[in-house]
């Protein structure tokens, strides 16, 4: 029998295609293999009650657009809640909180996770009123669905669960976790078309290798996201 998650994840959408290449590949497919996380889409037409499987009208008071209705989510979230409680109802949405680091390792603790990817216009706004517990953009633009956003809510996540990542102090060491960017990386060969790797980095001396990388970490982010520092 295969072990119990420490993360599900249910994504509901109006396209659940576009997303099941980037769940079945990469971290994502390995984490579901290794049995940590288990990741499911719900096609909103499948819950809808209209015989055409429509899950969009016309927006009360003449705006331009479609906006999901709330009967499909209604009944596939009341679905799914009533075989598990959910410690999270997200909705992807360009007017949420932006994603960051600490929202991501605050999320990858949860056990059960609802994101709602929205289309067209957006959603109902008694759907936010009624389930969702947070709204989350990806940044500050608009996209024209939210399953780009759940997916990338989704790969920042699953990543962090302990043995997903072949070395879990990997991820730790990526920017944001210490609230600094990443110093520079260098792989082999030690020189390629006359560039050399930082001499410190073949010193074999872990103590002039830190201090260099805590040095390119500080000068970084200094220079690029100064506000990491405050
Ligand atoms: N009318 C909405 C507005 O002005 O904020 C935009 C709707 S957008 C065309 C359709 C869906 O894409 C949204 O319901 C949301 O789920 C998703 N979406 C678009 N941009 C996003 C972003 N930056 N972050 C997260 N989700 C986004």
């Amino acid at each position: 029998m295969s072990p119990t998650p420490l993360i599900r994840i249910d994504i509901l959408s109006a396209v659940p295609d576009i997303m099941v290449s980037a769940i079945n590949a990469s971290i994502i497919k390995i984490a579901q293999e290794k049995g940590i996380a288990k990741i499911n889409l719900h096609n909103l037409h499948d819950y809808s009650d209209n015989k055409f499987r429509h899950i969009d009208d016309y927006p009360f008071g003449g705006a331009a657009g479609m906006l999901i209705k709330c009967q499909p989510v209604f009944d596939c979230i009341e679905k799914l809640r009533s075989e598990r409680d959910y410690d999270e109802i997200i909705y992807m949405s360009a007017d949420g909180q932006n994603l960051n680091q600490s929202i991501s390792n605050e999320l990858s603790l949860k056990r059960n996770i609802i994101i709602i990817a929205g289309r067209y216009k957006g959603i109902d706004q008694r759907i936010r009123d009624y389930f969702v517990t947070r709204e989350i953009s990806i940044g500050d633009y608009v996209l024209s669905g939210g399953e780009l956003p759940a997916i990338v809510l989704t790969d920042s996540i699953v990543r962090l669960l302990p043995g997903v990542l072949g070395d879990l102090s990997s991820a730790l060491e990526d920017s944001y976790q210490d609230g600094m960017l990443e110093p520079p990386r260098y792989t082999r060969p030690a020189e390629f078309r006359g560039m050399k790797v930082p001499e410190v980095l073949l010193s074999g001396d872990p103590k002039k290798i830190k201090e260099w990388e805590n040095e390119q970490s500080i000068n970084k982010t200094k220079s690029r996201k100064p506000y990491l520092l405050d």
